[in-house]
């Protein structure tokens, strides 16, 4: 039969390009989770998707309550069934605000959409997960939340979560930022994306040995023309796909990303758990310095191999990640 997939955020942007490139494939289901189910009706309706290769479901990340609803809803779907493939995608980047807004739940938008709603949701779905033969489990990273890049340490803000002051005061209105400190909303873009790394090599420690799931974390490169930019005044987003193309290198298609994607769910060459996926493109400016060889790997850009890109910095400080995970925890009620 064919594997079920869950895969949030299919709306837009790379989750849509990823839904494609899981339906061509034509062995999948995916369980579509999104805001907008008109939005997404239509787009399953422009992609001319097989009725028979995905299904669409309610899924606000920014309400506990809704990803509750909506792990039930996805075990009703597949039956007795296991779970094959979790695929954390749908973020927000807000950028252009100067005050922070909040979710129903009264936490800050980009930590609850991107990192806590989703370590929510794994929590819920891991046991439908380890049923399956062979389970992943993917959370969409990036390399601004990695301290180790040449974007992720130099171009400010950069990620950081600090002591977790704020996470540690509950993340609750007013307190915008997981350090504690005054609201920066590309920070706490990036402050949530580290979030999904960390946590995806949480995830991998505490659980991958008991329950033979795959956890794994991915860059698929600067995709310079999603939604993601929405906030972005109009000549930014005319030529900073220009910029990331011609001059970085870094630029990568939706399609492609898309395909990249999927790869970390189907192919056999990326079942180790507790990597960082990235793919060896031209975008030098983008990549890795790597000590032992004192090279820098490509990062992004189109063409190129995948590679297990190397976490360092705060990403990888054991007990900041514990103390994150623990923190989530209580926040979400996540067991
Ligand atoms: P888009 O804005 O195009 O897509 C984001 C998706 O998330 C949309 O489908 C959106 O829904 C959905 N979403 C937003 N808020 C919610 C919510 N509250 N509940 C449910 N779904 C929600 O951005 P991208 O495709 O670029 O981003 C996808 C992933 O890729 C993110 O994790 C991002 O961090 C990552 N990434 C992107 C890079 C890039 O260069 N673009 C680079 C590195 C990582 P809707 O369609 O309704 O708006």
């Amino acid at each position: 039969g064919k594997k079920t997939i869950v895969l949030t955020g299919t709306s837009s942007g790379l989750g849509k390009a990823t839904l494609k490139a899981l339906c061509a494939r034509g062995d999948n289901f995916v369980i579509c989770g999104v805001r907008d189910m008109e939005k997404m009706q239509a787009v399953a309706e422009e992609l001319g998707l097989d009725p028979s290769s995905y299904t669409i479901r309610p899924l606000d990340l920014s309400s506990f309550a809704s990803v509750r609803r909506f792990a039930k809803e996805v075990k009703a779907v597949k039956g007795g069934k296991p779970l094959d493939a979790l695929v954390c995608n749908a973020a927000v980047y807000l950028p252009a605000r100067d005050y922070p807004t909040f979710t129903p739940d009264g936490i800050e938008e980009s930590l609850q959409i991107n990192h806590l709603s989703h370590f929510l949701l794994v929590s819920l779905l891991l046991d439908d997960l380890k049923k399956a033969k062979d389970p992943r489990c993917v959370i969409v990273g990036s390399i601004t939340g990695n301290d180790n890049t040449i974007a992720g340490a130099f171009v400010w803000p950069r990620a950081s979560l600090g002591d977790l002051k704020g996470m540690q005061e509950g993340a609750k209105e007013p307190v915008s930022m997981i350090d504690g400190k005054n609201f920066n909303g590309a920070k706490a873009y990036k402050d949530s994306k580290m979030c999904n790394m960390m946590t995806v090599n949480e995830l991998h420690k505490r659980y991958h040995d008991a329950t033979g799931i795959t956890f794994s974390s991915m860059y698929p490169g600067c995709i310079a023309e999603t939604a993601l930019f929405r906030e972005k005044r109009q000549w930014f987003r005319t030529l900073f796909p220009l910029f990331m193309k011609y001059v970085t290198g870094g630029y990568v298609s939706e399609n492609e990303a898309g395909e990249r994607l999927a790869q970390t769910v189907w192919d056999p060459a990326l079942k180790t758990s507790g990597q960082y996926w990235c793919w060896n493109g031209q975008a030098q400016q983008f990549g890795y310095y790597d000590p032992a060889t004192k090279q820098v790997r490509g990062a992004g850009g189109s063409g190129g191999t995948v590679f297990p890109g190397k976490l360092a910095g705060q990403v990888m400080d054991q007990a900041k990640a514990e103390k994150m995970w623990e923190l989530s925890s209580e926040i979400t009620g996540a067991t």
